[in-house]
């Protein structure tokens, strides 16, 4: 018999991998081979709405993974089918023909990927025995309780209480061992499954063109190696993080987001990483840690609540807001507002700044989300799940978790004139990404329509606000109030 290691879209690294790791130990121990396993379900990409930057980003990235695994010995085998419902039984059908004895993985905290791990118990029954592992966070999603035993919502004390357990267990960084290397007889018995080739892109998946292609590959190049170097290049300069990570002109954060949610590099080995820089202590707290890794952590602990948020909240990931009240509103369906949001042509220079990064880079900064999200459903007033699904068709760092609670709707109006006159103060990051104003000087780079005459508006060739701010933060806080009131 043989042991299995099923890898899913968020674990694609044979580095400190947990399920990995044990099932390699397994197979050592007992002698028995070790296989890995990858299910490629194009339609299952498609339900996700994965980005073709995305896909090919994780394309990439099973190829140096099957790479990696064969310099141990270990063929990784792609499996591929076309239907949601049929992902497990085509695991399953493979496991028996190959006489798998037992099958490892780590969760996925998604209700589907849930139930696909239910399902696999269920069918494989007695034949296999399944293990599956916690290895997304450093703290395991469902242990952060309240004093009245509810899973923690709330950042500010799940963030302390976080603090205290890694300080206290500075264990909960170390890393899991690589897989062993397996003998060259094991080798040999499997050779049939090492040539199996690496899934491409369907065809909804595909870039405009090759150099696209190129361009968006050269700005993320896959793999964890890829991903370890750029760990380190953040490190040189995450002292100055605090101070600069709202500037999006500076381009100060570490851009690990698509390395992490495809687990091509894991959060506990970017940790153990800082807690080297901080001088090998994993006592993050503020003033007792060097400058920037407070505030750095704090960000990497908002991706552990929402896991843990995920996990307890199914509905998160059936298109419903956590607050489902938000569910109740009647949102606008205004179409031409829509085309100009996604291809940046708002009027709103903050705005569409950050809309032509994102469809440039497969990627935008932070500030942006916040300030993109808020302007599409509070302004616009359009359905804040368009913007959602548009963020993942789009980014290079889709993650259910950080996607779903970044766009649940609230009650804070962000006004892009004044979040632009703060975070971007000198017009660097709008001048970069609207060239039509990238001559504009002072304060009227951030509202041109508004603080420039209008010959000089008009010869800019920029349009002017789809919307007025003032007013349609009014009718938002007025549609919010009647639509939920009394459910
Ligand atoms: P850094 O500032 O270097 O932060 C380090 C890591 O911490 C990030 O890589 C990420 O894993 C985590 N992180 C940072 N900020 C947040 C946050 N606000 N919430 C949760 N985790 C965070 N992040 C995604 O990874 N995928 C998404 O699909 C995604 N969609 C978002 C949608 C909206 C509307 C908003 C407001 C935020 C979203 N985020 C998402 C969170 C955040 O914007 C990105 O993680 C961050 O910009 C990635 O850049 P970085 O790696 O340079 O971050």
């Amino acid at each position: 018999t043989k042991v299995v290691h099923w890898f899913h879209p968020k674990d694609l690294r044979c580095q400190d991998n947990t399920a990995l790791h044990h099932a390699s130990e397994l197979a050592h121990s007992s002698k028995k081979p070790l296989i890995c396993l990858y299910l490629h379900c194009a339609a299952d990409e498609s339900w996700h709405g994965t980005s073709p930057a995305r896909m090919d980003f994780m394309c990439e990235g099973l190829a140096i993974l099957q790479k990696d695994l064969k310099d141990l010995n270990i063929p990784l085998v792609f499996l591929e089918c076309d239907d949601r419902k049929q992902m497990v039984p085509t695991v399953v059908d493979w496991l028996k023909e190959h006489k798998v004895s037992h099958v490892f993985s780590n969760y996925e905290y998604e209700i589907d990927e849930m139930r696909r791990d239910i399902k696999l118990v269920k069918l494989v029954e007695n034949d296999v025995h399944v293990s599956i592992y916690h290895d997304q966070t450093v703290v395991e999603p469902g242990t952060m309780l309240t004093g009245s035993g509810k899973p923690m919502k709330v950042f500010t004390p799940y963030f302390g209480k976080w603090l205290s357990i890694v300080k206290e267990e500075p264990e909960l960084l170390d890393l899991r061992p690589d897989p062993k290397k397996q003998s060259a007889e094991i080798a040999k018995e499997l050779k049939d499954l090492f040539g199996t080739k690496p899934p491409t892109p369907g065809k909804d998946k595909q870039f405009k063109n090759e150099e696209e292609r190129k361009r968006i590959r050269k700005l993320w190049p896959a793999g964890h190696k890829a991903g370890g170097k750029r760990m380190d290049a953040f490190l040189k300069k995450i002292k100055n993080y605090k101070a600069t990570r709202s500037n999006p002109a500076e381009d100060s954060t570490s851009r690990m987001s698509a390395y992490f949610s495809a687990g091509m590099f894991s959060v506990r080995e970017a940790l153990r990483k800082v807690s080297d820089y901080n001088g090998g202590s994993s006592d993050f707290t503020e003033g007792r840690s060097k400058p920037g890794v407070y505030s750095w952590v704090r960000e990497i602990v908002f991706r552990e609540l929402y896991r843990q948020t995920t996990m307890t909240t199914p509905h998160t990931s059936m298109n419903l807001p956590q607050n489902l009240k938000f569910d109740y509103v009647q949102w606008e369906d205004d179409e031409e507002g829509w085309e100009k949001w996604y291809k940046g042509q708002t009027g709103e220079p903050f705005i569409d700044a950050g809309m032509r990064q994102l469809n440039q880079e497969a990627w935008m900064h932070n500030r942006l989300r916040m300030n993109v999200s808020s302007y599409l459903y509070c302004n616009l007033l359009l359905d804040y799940r368009r913007g959602e699904r548009y963020f993942a068709e789009t980014l290079i760092d889709w993650d259910l978790s950080n996607n779903t609670q970044g766009w649940e709707p609230s009650y804070t109006v962000f006004n892009p004139v004044s979040q632009a006159e703060r975070n971007d103060p000198d017009g660097d990051y709008i001048r970069k990404w609207v060239p039509e104003l990238k001559d504009v000087e002072g304060k009227a780079i951030f509202a041109p329509y508004a603080r420039l005459s209008k010959e000089e508006f008009e010869k800019l060739g920029y349009p002017k606000p789809h919307v007025d701010w003032k007013k349609t933060k009014a009718r938002c806080m007025e549609r919010f109030k009647n639509d939920m009131s009394g459910v």
